[in-house]
């Protein structure tokens, strides 16, 4: 029996519902916080805030792709979880981001053996999350299991320190079902990514690319939907990158082509400046998509059953696993 592995326990993936397929909560550390401020969300009413606005409009469920060493914060996201129980659905994930995050010499990811490191992301999938996500010698377990996991990639290139993880993600992959959410940078590096897990025998409808979007090259997309991987478009409300008219209007002509089955749909509003409830002003939030970029796609003509495929149906398959345990 398929399940999705959310942070609260196993639900029927008709459950899951409106899906935010890619998206952030809570960040308390990690490089991105080191660089600039605005990556840190840090706290747990913001974060409830925030959902209660997704959920007024409409929204059910948000994957949390905040891996390893990059601010994760397991007890806190918990403690969101429990605060919307039998409201809203928050799966987090295991793996890592794209290699600029860490130390690509002295990380265990670099200098452990990969089977040891898929091993302690399978961990975290079948026991249960480190409160410390991994952070330091000292391994504390909570109940909560991760339900995806990441890797990432860089501008044009899939480094050293990445085919790394994507060696120990297709392991974890392997032994565990759950699916593969990818950072890609500009969108670029998705074929290569794609090819990289075939040759490590995972099928290309296990994997998700995340932010093709910001290289919005209808061919291109078509190219990588072409090999029965999924893609995240998380470009609304961006216009610093492209406006939400190419992003509807590139969705439309994918839809039309035929592959309306393999497109997810998410904000990814990770920064305090991107969302309504961290906003000392007035600001956009998650609730965007639903109540501003949705009837967009409507209004360029994207059919409802496509647009439930989008919100619903594409997230309930592609989240959703046998568990092994
Ligand atoms: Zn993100």
């Amino acid at each position: 029996m398929r399940i999705v592995r959310t942070v609260l326990g196993d639900i029927p993936p008709e459950e899951l519902g409106v899906t935010d397929s890619h998206d952030h909560l809570i960040r308390t550390g990690g490089q991105e916080v080191r660089d600039d401020i605005d990556f840190l969300m840090d706290s747990v009413d913001k974060a409830v805030e925030e959902m209660n606005y997704f959920i007024e409009a409409g929204g059910k469920s948000l994957i949390a792709m905040d891996p390893i060493g990059c601010g994760r914060n397991v007890p806190m996201m918990l403690e969101v979880a429990k605060r919307l129980e039998g409201r809203a659905h928050i799966v987090m994930s295991t793996g890592f981001h794209k290699g600029e995050f860490y130390d690509n010499r002295m990380h265990w990811l670099a200098t452990c053996d990969i089977d040891k490191v898929a091993e302690m992301l399978v961990a975290e999938i079948q026991v249960g999350m480190d409160k410390h996500s991994y952070n330091g010698p000292i391994v504390e377990r909570v109940s909560a299991k991760a339900g995806v996991i990441k890797s990432g990639t860089s501008y044009s290139v899939i480094t050293p320190f990445e085919q790394r993880q994507i060696e120990a993600v297709a392991l974890t992959h392997k032994a565990t079902g759950v699916p593969i959410v990818t950072h890609t940078q500009m969108g670029t590096m998705a074929l290569e990514t794609v090819e990289l897990y075939k040759k490590r025998g995972v099928s290309p409808e296990r994997i998700a690319l995340s932010h093709v979007q910001k290289n919005p090259d209808f061919y291109y997309h078509k190219r990588v939907l072409a090999t029965g991987a999924y893609i995240c478009y998380d470009g609304p409300d961006r216009v610093k990158y492209y406006t939400d008219e190419t992003q509807a209007k590139l969705i439309a002509a994918l839809v039309e082509a035929g592959y309306q089955k393999q497109i997810l749909l998410s904000m990814d509003a990770g920064r305090a400046s991107y969302q309504t409830a961290h906003s000392k002003g007035i600001a956009h939030g998650i609730a965007y998509m639903l109540t501003d970029f949705v009837p967009l796609l409507r209004e360029v003509g994207v059919k409802e059953d496509a647009i439930e495929d989008i919100l619903i149906n594409n997230p309930a398959r592609f989240f959703s696993f046998e568990p092994v345990s």
